[in-house]
């Protein structure tokens, strides 16, 4: 990393910065800590912004990339209740809010986003494997976006999450809200966090 900063402090002066903070953020979110998964939110205007961080084990039940029929059908499944986000993530129905995006960044789910030639699999497979002996780690990162019609009612925000992934034990909360910034754990048994 210091190469590349020297490298980047020649060529692009302006790029370091940018660069430093994201290893920065890499770095933080280098406490993999399997059951605990970091919760990111912002309200702004009529929108918020969630940004969710988490070991893919709480969600996956596994880390390794899918190469059997029901890991995979397990990685689509995921994705699908990530992509529900309003059943994950619950607002005072008097905010009006409607999910408007969903954006998932894992390398699990990389490889089904295109599609490959079958020899290609077939080596992959073997590749995976091999990862799988490793115990290699593997995060999932997602971005929920909803807009609130009446902003002023977002007094809270409630977690069904936890029931839809039970592998996930314990959420790092950070908010920014009109209110001012406020931290918060919340755990199966308070899924509850109040914006007030
Ligand atoms: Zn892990």
């Amino acid at each position: 990393m210091r190469r590349q900063l020297a490298i980047f402090s020649i060529a692009m002066p302006l790029s370091i910065y940018a660069l430093a903070q994201e290893h920065q953020e890499h770095a933080s979110l280098g406490a993999h800590e399997h059951g605990v998964a970091s919760l990111n939110l912002a309200i702004e205007g009529n929108q918020v912004s969630i940004d969710l961080d988490s070991p893919a084990v709480n969600l996956l039940g596994f880390e390794h990339a899918a190469s059997q029929p029901e890991d995979i059908a397990k990685v689509a499944a995921v994705q699908a209740q990530l992509h529900h986000a309003e059943q994950l993530f619950q607002f005072p129905a008097d905010a009006g809010c409607t999910l408007a995006s969903v954006d998932l960044d894992s390398p699990l789910f990389a490889e089904h986003e295109h599609e490959e030639p079958a020899h290609e699999d077939e080596h992959e497979t073997a590749e995976h494997e091999h990862e799988e002996h490793n115990h290699q780690h593997a995060d999932i990162e997602a971005q929920f976006i909803f807009n609130c019609a009446q902003p002023a009612a977002l007094s809270s925000l409630q977690l069904p999450l936890f029931s839809v992934f039970p592998g996930l034990q314990r959420l790092n909360l950070q908010a920014i809200t009109p209110n001012g910034q406020l931290g918060a754990e919340l755990t199966p048994d308070r899924p509850v966090v109040s914006f007030n």
